[in-house]
């Protein structure tokens, strides 16, 4: 796209966000602790689904003193819920070095040496509360970029990102980066959607060559799925005066550290099932979870187990899983 071009589209994409950007909490606030942790909460997560947990996170670890003083426990309670809890361990970890160093790095190679923080986050950060002219590189604005230079090139292919990448900062606008970053990504959340692109009212459809060649529901190319696959799994559920028969993951497990998790079959293989309380299925990347959760019985559980108080279920980790499968006795 030719230079006057791609002015035109930033200014156009510029003045349709402030006629259209949603009203988002972490839109209301450059500070970058609570940008940052908008930006870990949206990794993976619907925007709606990450309001309430975003509220709530904040209100418990206002700043980085109180996230990097928490315990496991305080943490990922906080987190449980929103799933890969590595992001909450490496939130903690980056905490401890910003208290260390005093303040918030301001600079995209500062900040993206924090733990967890890629090239997207650190871009966003960086241009959303420190001005600089960074362009992210999400899904939404891989897409819209793919079809607004009717890219070809599967997105899956590193040569392809790497040019969309500088497609991006191409188009980045140096005056406001902020606010440009924002409306692309914006623009593919609400208008240029994945399979129902909505042309007709879009800012940019005189501009977009993808509309132009009629290409738009064929971009961007992207490598087929692998297939999804279906595991079925029990989950026993042991209840004795009022205490129920559950085991910890290991503090430093890469995978729900520090979770309560409840035993299955091969654990406890002398328990004696007494009633299925119900099914349910739980989808990770790409397979399907089948649960199916069953009352037990057992006389001696191994000491690997605890026994513990029902009504301090609310108190400890429990995964998504394990909330879900023990939702019926609430
Ligand atoms: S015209 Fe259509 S395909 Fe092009 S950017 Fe807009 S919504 Fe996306």
């Amino acid at each position: 796209m030719e230079s006057s071009k791609s002015v035109r589209l930033t200014s156009i994409i510029a003045a349709w966000y402030d006629a259209n950007k949603r009203d988002l909490p972490w839109r209301r606030t450059r500070d970058p602790y609570r940008v940052w942790i908008s930006e870990i909460m949206l990794q993976q997560t619907r925007v709606a689904a990450v309001i309430p947990y975003y509220e709530r996170f904040l209100r418990t670890f206002p700043s980085p003193n109180e996230l990097a003083a928490s315990t496991d426990d305080e943490l990922l309670k906080s987190w449980s819920g929103l799933g890969y809890y590595s992001r909450a361990r490496n939130l903690r970890e980056a905490a401890r070095q910003i208290v260390a160093r005093g303040s918030f790095p301001s600079t995209y190679d500062e900040i993206i040496e924090l733990p967890g923080i890629g090239p997207y986050t650190a871009a966003a950060i960086a241009s959303i509360c420190f001005d600089e002219p960074k362009a992210v590189l999400d899904g939404n604005v891989i897409r819209v970029l793919a079809r607004v230079t009717a890219d070809p090139g599967d997105i899956a292919n590193s040569k392809t990102k790497q040019r969309l990448q500088e497609a991006a900062q191409k188009f980045i606008d140096v005056k406001d980066p902020a606010r440009h970053n924002q409306a692309m990504m914006e623009l593919g959340a609400t208008v240029c959607l994945p399979k129902d692109p909505k042309c007709c009212g879009c800012p940019v459809e005189k501009l977009c060559k993808a509309r132009l060649k009629s290409l738009e529901r064929q971009l961007p190319v992207k490598k087929r799925k692998s297939e999804i696959r279906r595991v079925r799994r029990t989950l026993l559920v042991v209840i004795r005066n009022g205490h129920i028969l559950l085991w910890q993951r290991s503090q430093e497990a890469a995978l729900l550290g520090g979770f309560w998790e409840l035993p299955e079959p091969n654990q406890l293989p002398a328990a004696k099932p007494v009633r299925l309380i119900h099914e349910f299925s739980h989808a990770i990347t790409n397979r399907i979870y089948e649960f199916e959760v069953v009352a037990a019985k057992i006389a001696r559980p191994p000491k690997t187990f605890e026994w513990i108080r029902l009504d301090r279920l609310d108190a400890i980790p429990l995964s998504t899983v394990v909330r879900k499968a023990l939702s019926p006795l609430s």
